[in-house]
């Protein structure tokens, strides 16, 4: 306990301690705790030594009154000069201090189906095709029957369809048709010729539907894009040149083409395409299964059938169309073994194409 026999010695002793103390406070509970004990009403050094100066000799009272007092009114002022200088070395409120370190907003970006496809358009936009895009739930006509596909062609067999439940008339009518959920995109290549003339450029992104199960390489639903060319005078060269300059803008320019021949009902020549392996340059490696190439669309000339299904001339005009899958390309170039890692939707899957 502070020794507090009022004599001047004593006054000026508490002073240097205050003094003393003041210094060493650093944050205002420090400065409050000093405050406190000096200048509490109860228990304050000020207020005890009052006491003791009260209970001291008369003819020593009035002086050592003074002194105390005086001691009072310096530890007031010292305290608020004190705080003042506390509250000015700190920023004021909202104040935003540029030396912490930043946080990063993490940010989204495009699933790389999407990258894929806007890249695929944007190749075919540069080379003068329109982006057309058509309705999911198509009738057999335009999927299958302008197509070259007539009820009983085997291709239609070969495609395992999923039909809806409900026709869009059902009432069995002749005029009933029975609606079922695209299995290729080609069926937009009708509806595009029936509303316009040639020359026709276009390209059809877009999903399809299979009744395929969930495996490595296949998915009920995946994404094609297709595309049409129609004029006069279109022939098997421009097909090879469109393509050729797709694949080398989007796989790199030493790529190579290889056209196999093929069957589909609404292309007549038709053709499977195989691009060279990108990775090995045609060598031969894992990713192409040594044999150097990888397969990546199905093409061909529109069949004249298809043609006269939309009343063109197929005299007049020729024309050529492809097919090929959004997956089958993100999985060409990713080098992704399992299709379904596109549609499951694992950050730690996604995050690896931060475009
Ligand atoms: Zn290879």
């Amino acid at each position: 306990m502070t020794d507090l026999t009022p004599t001047p010695d004593t006054i000026a002793r508490l002073r240097d301690e205050f003094g003393a103390e003041l210094a060493a406070a650093e944050t205002d509970r420090a400065l409050q705790a000093v405050r406190d004990r000096y200048l509490a009403r109860k228990g304050g050094v000020i207020a005890a030594l009052m006491k003791a100066v009260a209970a001291a000799a008369p003819e020593a009272r009035p002086a050592l009154g003074k002194l105390t007092n005086d001691l009072k009114t310096d530890i007031e002022a010292r305290v608020a000069e004190k705080r003042a200088a506390l509250d000015a070395s700190r920023a004021p409120a909202g104040a935003v201090d540029v030396t912490l370190p930043g946080r990063l907003t993490p940010l989204g970006h495009r699933h790389p189906l999407t990258v894929v496809r806007d890249q695929m358009e944007d190749i075919f936009t540069r080379m003068g095709f329109a982006i057309v895009e058509g309705p999911e739930v198509e009738d057999e006509w335009h999927c299958f029957d302008a197509l070259n596909m007539p009820a009983e062609h085997p291709a239609r067999d070969m495609q395992d369809t999923l039909y809806l439940a409900s026709p869009l008339k059902g009432d069995g009518g002749a005029d009933d048709v029975r609606t079922l959920l695209r299995t290729h995109t080609s069926s937009m290549q009708i509806r595009y010729m029936q509303a316009h003339t040639p020359p026709i450029r276009i390209v059809v992104p877009g999903r399809v539907y299979r009744r395929d199960d969930l495996d490595l390489t296949h998915t009920p639903a995946f994404s094609q894009v297709e595309g049409l060319v129609v004029g006069e005078g279109i022939s098997l060269a421009d097909l090879k040149g469109t393509l050729t300059a797709f694949a080398r803008d989007i796989f790199g320019p030493r790529s190579r083409l290889r056209f196999r021949p093929s069957f589909f009902p609404y292309t007549e020549p038709s053709a499977e395409v195989d691009i060279s392996c990108w990775k090995c340059d045609g060598a031969g490696c894992a990713m192409c299964k040594r044999s150097g190439w990888l397969e990546i669309l199905g093409c061909g000339m529109v069949h004249p059938a298809v043609f006269e299904s939309v009343g063109y001339d197929a005299e007049r005009y020729t024309g050529f169309a492809w097919g090929m899958g959004i997956e089958r390309v993100a999985i060409l170039r990713y080098q992704v073994e399992d299709i379904r890692l596109f549609y499951e939707n694992d950050l730690r899957f996604l995050e690896q194409f931060p475009y």
